[in-house]
């Protein structure tokens, strides 16, 4: 890493202890750095570097709610307001146990580029709660929901502040959060959340977006060695909203998707994931891979493991951060891989990315590859301010347009920077300027 860059992330790490997952993002950012550095000292002087690791606002809260059995439960609420540069901060609430400030700065962090990189004007930010909803019922979701936005509705609005889904936050969740936000404030005030139902402001493509344009991005770097999904061999971890749709997308281009996983344990399925199945397993019962593989029949369920122990030719981790480390990723390269396209935010490790590039595995970062979520949250914005719904192809065009953008713009900044190839390179160089201009031409703020 530069040696000015050096120097200013052992402050921002020493500032934030204890919050790995964001360390590691920062990292990653930085080593990408330097070059901007050397054609723009401006940046130095103003102290973008500084400022763009420091949130511009942290809300912390308390969740209380009661369970079906009456038993009081408290959870904590976080939102992270990171960079509204650009934009009306944007981005998910996860629900997941794991979930504390360490992890919503790293995925609000990852989110300034991100959303940068998609040509939208949309800021960075994240939020989300330790509140774990699997096995909790429909109306413990409700109730926690509610709870969640009885704190959070006074942060949030359609110029301030515009959450959307994550990991356990769907459709469902968005609609209770929706639902109180419409209460408190008596305003129908569609913009201030996005993934809403497709009756009540919600936008066509918009479930299917990140999955679809992860397998976008992806084929766009297959396309550069004159190749296609067309007969690749793929394995996709996660079968949760971004896994599912980025298997439907990658058959319908003639991909078979051999395996897929959850938090339990992963399934082969050698003639190609049943996509039909797997949705109404996962989306209508909430079930698990397991129902999969005895409705399926045929196909083989392994308890625990890692689904990269799969051999793929194309590999789409879809589940969570630092699920692909430096040893899975040396075996599928031993294995014959050829790209990975990230669906989930920094899925790989620093380890494994540092295998895929060295072996010359075309590499497509989360920030840029799975940014077709947050776009067509964007374009969900759009429909919202004028009152207007688009079509699905139309909106599905409008997807791929902004993805093929991207890599473009990818491509060309890692070849501007004399890498060519270097995905990662591309996705943090692009994405930095465009916020760090925006920073410097709107002041010290
Ligand atoms: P979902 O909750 O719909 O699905 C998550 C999937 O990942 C589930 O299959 C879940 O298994 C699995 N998973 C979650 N945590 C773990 C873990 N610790 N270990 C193993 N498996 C795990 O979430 P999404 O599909 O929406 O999100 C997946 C990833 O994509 C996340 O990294 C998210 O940040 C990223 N992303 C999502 C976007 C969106 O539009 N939804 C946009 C951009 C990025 P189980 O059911 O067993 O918990």
């Amino acid at each position: 890493m530069d040696a000015r860059l050096e120097a200013i992330k052992d402050t921002v790490l020493a500032r934030n202890p204890g919050e790995a997952e964001f360390h590691q993002a920062v990292v990653e950012v930085f080593e990408s750095l330097g070059p901007v550095h050397d054609r723009h000292p401006e940046f130095l002087e103003a102290a973008i570097l500084e400022r763009l690791c420091e949130p511009e606002r942290q809300i912390i809260f308390r969740v209380p709610w009661t369970d079906d059995s009456g038993r009081v439960q408290i959870n904590r609420g976080f939102r992270v307001e990171f960079n509204s540069a650009l934009g009306p901060y944007k981005g998910g609430l996860r629900f997941h146990p794991s979930v504390y400030l360490g992890i919503v700065k790293f995925l609000g962090f990852e989110q300034i580029f991100k959303n940068a990189l998609t040509g939208m004007p949309i800021g960075g930010g994240k939020g989300g709660s330790d509140f774990d909803p699997r096995g909790r019922s429909d109306a413990e979701v409700m109730r926690f929901c509610q709870s969640f936005m009885t704190e959070l509705y006074r942060h949030i609005g359609e110029y301030t502040d515009v959450p959307a889904g994550d990991i356990g936050v769907g459709g469902r969740e968005i609609g209770y959060l929706f639902g109180q936000y419409k209460r408190i404030t008596n305003r129908y005030e569609s913009g201030v959340l996005t993934g809403k139902g497709i009756s009540w402001g919600g936008s066509l493509v918009r479930p299917e977006a990140t999955g679809f344009g992860t397998v976008i991005f992806t084929q766009e770097m297959l396309k550069t060695r004159g190749a296609s999904f067309d007969g690749q061999r793929v394995v996709v971890s996660g079968s949760g909203n971004v896994a599912i749709n980025a298997i439907a997308k990658a058959e319908s281009l003639g991909a078979t998707v051999v395996a897929c996983s959850d938090s339990s344990g992963y399934v082969v399925d050698e003639a190609g994931i049943d996509v039909a199945l797997l949705r109404e397993v996962k989306e209508v019962q909430r079930g698990r891979l397991t129902d999969y593989a005895e409705r399926r029949g045929g196909v083989t369920y392994v308890d625990g493991g890692s689904v990269w122990d799969v051999d793929a030719t194309v590999a789409l981790p879809c589940a969570t951060q630092n699920e692909l480390d430096g040893d899975a990723a040396a075996r599928l390269v031993r294995n014959g891989l050829v790209a990975v396209g990230e669906g989930a935010n920094m899925p790989s490790t620093r380890d494994a990315v540092a295998v895929f590039q060295e072996a010359g595995v075309l590499f497509g970062p989360g920030k840029a590859a799975n940014a077709g979520g947050v776009a067509t949250s964007a374009l969900e914005m759009q429909q919202n301010a004028s009152r207007d719904s688009w079509s699905f192809e139309h909106t599905e065009e409008r997807l791929t347009e902004i993805m093929v953008g991207i890599h473009d713009r990818c491509a060309a900044t890692a070849d501007e920077y004399g890498d060519p190839g270097n995905y990662v390179l591309g996705a943090n160089i692009g994405g930095f300027v465009k916020v760090a201009d925006a920073m410097l031409a709107q002041g010290l703020i």
